[in-house]
């Protein structure tokens, strides 16, 4: 049994989510484990959340992170939802996460406090509900760079381990990760209302996540409409942050795309070290179906199961309201790309838009690809003007592509000195290598180390510092023959 202690971390829970319609969820308890150890915690997000860390630290906030112990008056339960995976649709739920509560911050943000790894629930279908060290410790690097790079992502607040084994291809320490999100309401929360089959459900849904996510919609004339186009927007915004930074999800399955605009779920994620947009890290996506070209449209095809399950909401006409909803998502492809060319304008040090940088852009992107130069690297070395740096130096149309750069840069008025600066804050001097995170977790599972993951997680909170302590970072993975692969489910 799950214990219900007292609360002196000072967590403030109000679970709204269980006033959804019962089919959205499964009451259930984290399953406690054995003995339950802190290797991690988030200091500065405790404190941003306004948790006592001692507490956090001590046997009482380690138990709450194990599921051994949950705060009073949390109502912990299972979230319902499908989703399409590889494009197969599939009715799928929290297997092995459970939704402790929403927890009230002291600036008054609402977020949720998830226990991933925290064993079976009526979702898990054949699986054991429990997660490895390794992968929780994955995901806790990886979403700290992507929120120091400023992407919108969920946050790991503390992994500790269980003290019992889990089975995987061997036998390996399980662990359990504590995610703070926005929210967990995913594409396929919605797929889910849609197929329950009840109109009412998934206007029960739609009207929380507006109330939750998009307030300022409650007014609108249509606001299911309105939180569609929100909806896009801030998928567009995200995806193309992810492109700017190299970064690969490995499964954009719908069940994987928040509708605050999140990126969640760090399973077979990498980023990508030379530019290709072919790249693909994940073992099982072995047609590319997510590789990082592939991106952007993939966010336009699960959008447009999103709009699909608001249908019975945008008119009663089902024509109209596919009219409706084709005119939002075919909306969406444009926006991806401005918001990828204005970034990509930054990541030159252009201030404003001409017609002409698209292709000056795409110039620079297909040297990259034929020198196989470093993606990070390759804007780093041009933001210091160091072209020695970069692995386009003999490619004999570089000179040409920088001085139709320089003379693009002349034109604008903006000093040379604020074009660099809007360089730096835009080009990041490190992103989590996969060497250098595989480094980290193998001294930390195989070792009991955690000096190296902490040495990285320090180096990552400043990606856009270019401070010398960095340098080390930068270095791309030695050339091997044999690919890196990411896993799922692990
Ligand atoms: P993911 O690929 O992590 O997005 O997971 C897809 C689905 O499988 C989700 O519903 C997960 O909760 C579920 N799942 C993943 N791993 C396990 C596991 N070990 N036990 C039970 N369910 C799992
Ligand atoms: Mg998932």
């Amino acid at each position: 049994m799950t214990n219900r202690h007292t609360n002196e971390a000072d967590w403030h829970f109000d679970n709204t989510y269980i006033d959804l319609p019962s089919s959205f969820f499964s009451m259930i308890d984290p399953v406690p484990v054995r003995s339950p150890e802190l290797t991690i915690l988030n200091e500065d997000l405790a404190a941003s959340l306004g948790l006592d860390d001692e507490v956090l630290q001590s046997d009482e906030g380690i138990a709450v992170f194990a599921g051994n112990n949950v705060p009073e008056g949390t109502k912990p339960l299972a979230q319902a939802y499908a989703g399409h995976q590889f494009g197969h649709f599939t009715m799928l739920g929290d297997g092995r996460a459970v939704l402790i509560g929403e927890h009230i911050t002291p600036s008054g943000e609402r977020l949720d406090i998830q226990l991933k790894g925290s064993g079976r629930t009526p979702y898990s279908r054949g699986g054991d509900g429990r997660a490895t060290l390794g992968p929780m410790l994955r995901e806790y690097i990886i979403s700290e760079a992507m929120h120091a790079l400023g992407i919108p992502t969920t946050r790991g607040l503390a992994v500790v381990t269980t003290g019992e084994i889990v089975l995987r291809e061997k036998e390996l320490p399980g662990a359990i990760l504590t995610r703070v999100a926005d929210s967990h309401i995913r594409v396929g929360t919605f797929q889910y209302a849609a197929n329950m089959g009840k109109d009412e459900d998934l206007k029960n849904l739609a009207d929380y996540t507006i109330e939750r996510h998009f307030s300022a919609l409650k007014d609108e004339n249509q606001p299911y409409l309105a939180l569609l186009k929100d909806v896009v927007d801030r998928q567009a915004s995200l995806i193309a942050k992810w492109q700017l930074v190299g970064f690969i999800h490995g499964v954009m399955n719908t069940d994987n795309m928040t509708i605050s605009g999140e990126t969640i779920d760090y399973g077979p994620c990498a980023f990508m070290d030379t530019y290709d947009p072919a790249t693909v890290f994940s073992s099982i996506d072995t047609q590319g179906r997510y590789a990082y070209g592939n991106q952007p449209p993939i966010g336009g095809w699960n959008l447009a199961r999103f709009a699909e399950s608001l249908l019975p909401l945008l008119h009663d006409d089902q024509e109209e309201a596919v009219k409706l909803a084709q005119d939002v998502v075919s909306d969406y492809p444009k926006r991806v790309e401005q918001y990828w060319l204005n970034g990509m304008r930054a990541k030159l040090g252009l201030f404003h838009e001409e017609k002409e940088d698209k292709s000056l852009i795409q110039d620079l992107l297909r040297l990259m690809k034929e020198q196989g130069a470093d993606f990070t690297n390759t804007f780093r070395a041009i933001t210091f003007d160091q072209l020695e740096d970069t692995d386009l130096q003999d490619a004999s149309d570089f000179k040409q592509w920088y001085e139709q750069w320089q003379v693009r840069r002349n034109r604008q008025k903006e000093s040379a000195d604020d074009a660099q600066q809007l360089m730096k804050k835009s080009n990041p001097a490190v992103i989590p290598r996969n060497h250098r995170v595989e480094e980290a977790l193998e001294a930390a599972v195989e070792r009991g180390d955690y000096s190296v993951m902490t040495q990285l997680l320090e180096v990552l909170s400043k990606p856009y510092a270019h401070t010398p302590d960095q340098e080390a970072y930068t270095t791309p993975p030695p050339p091997s023959d044999r690919p890196y692969r990411t896993f799922c489910g692990t």
